[in-house]
């Protein structure tokens, strides 16, 4: 039985700074999302402390030969650290559940394998991405060479809190540069874990730090810290425009963003196989509860099969089971706060006095352990306008809008905020590669939803969805800079 008791799991408490835990008195408590309960407190680095963490990641990187050895030894470290956080996956896992929406199955089944695997394929990136050799005259010889930034800022969501720190950190430190990591403050205890295990492995002390706090006052100190060269978020377009706003002011530096999403399923009627078709697109609503960014939550049906697919993702929506995250029999995911599961009760209740009929859901389960667990949504009869077809909801909510042509079903795809991802579901190929020209998103996923383990598949948004890319080769040249070395050798 996969399963913990959430009381004896114990959480590390402190900064990790300079290859260690930096104790500090405790000024917010984590809750656990699954019973509602408070469950440990949290240290809030001040913009002194995070000044601290950054002075010494930098020394560190200045001191330490991380940037400057054989990349291959740097890659022989990242992928050690793989190894460990793969083989410490008992203890990684609880720890990740406690106060997180991963459920403990899915912890141990993807999110450590996958943290794992992830630094592994930024591992191999080390010494694969040298610079150029320019055209130059024949007596000159133009070099364009690359170098890591420094000191990078991260700062991360609470949804894949394991996740999102591997692909921010497994990036930077691949391109030979140091990081000092703000965790959500709703989900920090997991990647304190990796950091030690980061250590363990060979990086040296100082060069993987993580400062605790708020977003307003740790994470606005790292994005205007001079020492901070460049950023990398993952969170709401909000966070995301005021940490942009913040590295053009106190820089200029560089940021790359990961926002938010309403991602289209475009379904055509040739679609092959509806049971499975439906699957999918309730699995990709449902994982997590919907707080995934590239959640597909707004299903867009050609006219003729719109009913007959409602009908199955309804079955599997009334089909879920609502449980603790150390509850093996369950199949939902709490919501991450009773704040959150409000906001999604009140715009399901604003689209419905805009006019949304409910097919399912619409509210909270009456009877769960203790967590806010929000009913699987299904509302129907929504126009482009409508606030749930609108707004990034983040929750199990998927919204229902039909068309009759190909012209139609793109027009309905395209949302005037958002270009994260989008579905698109069809037995006709040129179909399929018509709506994937024509969907303004960073990832398109052809009868299909989600990623795979291909992290040569770079993810990122366009519009207010997000700038640059997390994986793929995309994300290690985000974390170099180029220099232009031009040497004259003509004759003396
Ligand atoms: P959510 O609303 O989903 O919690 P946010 O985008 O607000 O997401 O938060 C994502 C991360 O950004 C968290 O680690 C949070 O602490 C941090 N954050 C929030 N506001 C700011 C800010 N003004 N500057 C820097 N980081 C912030």
């Amino acid at each position: 039985m996969r399963t913990f008791k959430p009381e004896a799991i114990q959480t590390p408490r402190g900064h990790f700074i300079g290859g260690r835990l930096v104790p500090q008195a405790d000024a917010l408590t984590v809750h656990r999302p699954s019973d509602g309960r408070a469950h440990a407190g949290l240290p809030a680095a001040d913009a002194a402390t995070v000044d601290a963490a950054v002075q010494d990641a930098h020394a560190a990187w200045r001191r330490s030969d991380w940037a400057r050895r054989a990349p291959r030894e740097r890659a022989r470290v990242l992928r050690r650290w793989a190894d460990l956080v793969e083989a410490d996956v008992a203890q990684l896992a609880p720890l990740e559940a406690v106060c997180s929406t991963r459920p403990l199955r899915e912890a141990i089944a993807w999110d450590v394998p996958f943290t794992a695997e992830g630094l592994r394929f930024f591992a191999e990136y080390c010494d694969k991405l040298g610079g150029e050799v320019a055209a130059t005259r024949q007596d000159h010889l133009g070099l364009v060479v690359t170098e890591p930034y420094g000191v990078v800022g991260a700062i991360t969501p609470w949804n894949f809190p394991l996740v999102m720190a591997s692909w921010k950190v497994g990036a930077a430190l691949a391109a030979g540069n140091a990081v000092v990591l703000k965790p959500s403050e709703l989900t920090p205890y997991s990647v304190m874990r990796l950091a030690e295990l980061a250590v363990e492995a060979g990086v040296p002390p100082g060069i993987f730090n993580i400062v605790h706090g708020d977003g307003a006052t740790t994470g606005e100190a790292i994005t205007r810290h001079p020492l901070i060269s460049k950023m990398t978020f993952t969170g709401s377009t909000g966070t995301g425009a005021a940490i942009m706003a913040s590295c053009a002011l106190h820089g200029p530096k560089p940021a790359t963003l990961e926002l938010g999403g309403k991602s289209p399923q475009l379904v055509f009627n040739d679609a092959p196989d509806l049971d499975k078709l439906a699957s999918i697109i309730a699995g990709a609503i449902t994982g997590n509860a919907g707080q995934v960014c590239v959640a597909g939550s707004r299903l867009i049906v050609q006219r003729g099969i719109a009913d007959e697919l409602a009908e199955r993702i309804t079955e599997r929506f009334k089909a879920h089971r609502p449980g603790a995250t150390w509850d093996d029999t369950a199949t939902l995911s709490p919501i991450i706060s009773v704040r959150q599961a409000q906001r999604i009760h009140e715009i399901v209740q604003a689209a419905r006095e805009a006019g949304a009929q409910l097919r399912c859901g619409g509210g909270l389960y009456e009877d769960g352990p203790g967590g806010a667990f929000y009913r699987p949504t299904l509302l129907e009869s929504v126009d482009a306008t409508n606030p749930a077809v609108v707004q990034e909801i983040f929750g199990p909510v998927l919204t229902l809008q039909t068309f009759n042509d190909e012209e139609e079903g793109l027009a309905l795809a395209a949302h005037e905020r958002y270009g994260l991802a989008a579905g698109v579901h069809t037995a006709d190929i040129g179909r399929a590669l018509r709506a994937m020209r024509g969907i303004a998103a960073g990832t398109v996923w052809i009868n299909r939803y989600g990623r795979t383990s291909d992290f040569v598949i770079p993810t990122g948004g366009f519009h207010q969805s997000g700038i640059g890319k997390d994986l793929g080769r995309q994300a290690v040249e985000a974390n170099l800079r180029h220099k232009s070395v031009l040497i004259d050798f003509g004759a003396a």
